[in-house]
């Protein structure tokens, strides 16, 4: 039941496929992301709550972990 990932599960809205690089800390998740799913800002799969509807924090939750990617584009 148990799947190793060496990569925290969030994954990103942007582009759809890029997951936070950094390495899991609980509940597959980093430690940046954890806390934000026991903040109720990310649901328990992983995804962002579509209720978090601070759009810097949403921004800050996306880009934690992606890395050598120029995510400047989603800035506008
Ligand atoms: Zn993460």
């Amino acid at each position: 039941m148990k799947t190793f990932r060496d990569h925290c599960r969030f994954r990103t809205s942007v582009g759809g496929v890029l997951f936070c690089q950094d390495p899991p800390y609980e509940h597959g998740l980093c430690r940046f992301h954890y806390e934000a799913y026991l903040r109720g800002e990310l649901l328990a799969n992983g995804q962002i709550n579509e209720l978090l509807s601070d759009q810097d924090r949403r921004r800050e939750i996306n880009r934690h972990g992606i890395r050598e990617q120029p995510l400047d584009y989603i800035l506008e």
